[in-house]
């Protein structure tokens, strides 16, 4: 069994922590809303997790330290920059492994930082939200180097059932925002569908129903299609996920000259979701835009 350091406890981190405790790691967690372990963290502490008060006291001595945070700049802060960050107590020869989904350069930057200390590190964002996380079949898409990647896999397959190893370290990042391009473009071609049939009085599941078994139908129409109908927009997936996510990659595709029209055109109808205070609800609101 491996001793693991674990920060991010949020939506998605608390059941993966909860896996790895069932399968008896011994858990050292961090969190910077220490109030958390008097609520939404408490049954973790009982099931044998240990708190401490920084990142680098819960790396000390870890195998492996897993970070779930939010941006770039949370997971280079919690890892490498300040007096707290995991590279100041962390053993040479541990292991980061980082689940949040950010930017494929400041992975690289970071993992160039931990390695100038022996610290390995492999990117590891995920797919299939906090039901799959909750269910323990998460989709992982990996990046880092071969060596690694075989010392990671008995304790991500604690909570990730299809895990695919695309390349060096970065690379994990790159496939995860292939998979939110091409979903959320998805979600705004249902919205702009939905629209259109309302526009023209037609029934809104009789035309979801009927476009569900034709060569429109994916796994995101079975999805969201019977949100906008029934108009529930209460999140599944939070609308401010796929924001930070679209932000990234519209960052990423501006500074490599890359024309990427359809991502742009959504990433403004994003935009104006965040500026509706939309945030909090489901990305299906992108219906609500077109509306607005
Ligand atoms: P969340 O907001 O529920 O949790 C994030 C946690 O990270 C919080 O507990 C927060 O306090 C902590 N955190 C943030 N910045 C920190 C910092 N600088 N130092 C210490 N702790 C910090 O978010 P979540 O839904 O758990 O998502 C986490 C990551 O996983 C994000 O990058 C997100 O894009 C990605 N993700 C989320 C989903 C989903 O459906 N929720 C799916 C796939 C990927």
């Amino acid at each position: 069994m491996s001793t693991i350091a674990f920060i991010g406890l949020g939506n998605m981190g608390r059941p993966m922590v909860a896996y790895l405790l069932k399968a008896g790691h011994q858990l050292r967690l961090y969190a910077r809303r220490p109030e958390v372990f008097q609520h939404e963290a408490k049954p973790l502490l009982e099931a044998g997790a240990q708190v401490f008060d920084t990142p680098a006291e819960a790396a000390k001595d870890a195998d492996f330290i897993i970070t779930n945070v939010m941006s770039t700049a949370d997971v280079a802060e919690v890892l490498c920059q300040g007096e707290h960050a995991v590279i100041q107590q962390a053993k040479a020869g541990a292991i980061c492994i980082d689940h949040s989904t950010i930017d494929p350069t400041g992975t690289r930057e970071i993992a160039a930082t931990l390695a100038k200390q022996g610290i390995g590190f492999v990117d590891a964002p995920v797919s299939g939200g906090v039901k799959a996380a909750t269910e323990g079949s998460l989709v992982m898409m990996l990046g880092g180097a071969a060596t690694d990647i075989e010392k990671v896999m008995p304790i991500i397959q604690c909570y990730a059932k299809t895990i695919t190893h695309i390349g060096d370290v970065g690379h994990g990042q790159v496939a995860k925002l292939c998979n939110q391009i091409a979903q959320v473009i998805n979600i705004q071609g249902i919205a702009e569908s939905m629209r259109f049939a309302a526009s023209n009085g037609a029934n809104l599941q009789k035309v979801f129903q009927a476009i569900s078994g034709g060569m429109a139908g994916s796994r995101m129409l079975d999805l969201m299609g019977p949100k906008m109908v029934s108009r529930d927009f209460k999140a599944g997936i939070e609308a401010r996920l796929h924001a930070k996510d679209f932000f990234l990659v519209k960052e990423a595709i501006n500074k490599a000259h890359l024309d990427l029209p359809a991502l742009q055109t959504v990433a403004l109808q994003l935009e104006k979701l965040m500026d509706s205070g939309w945030g909090m609800d489901d990305t299906s609101s992108l219906l609500r835009v077109l509306e607005a």
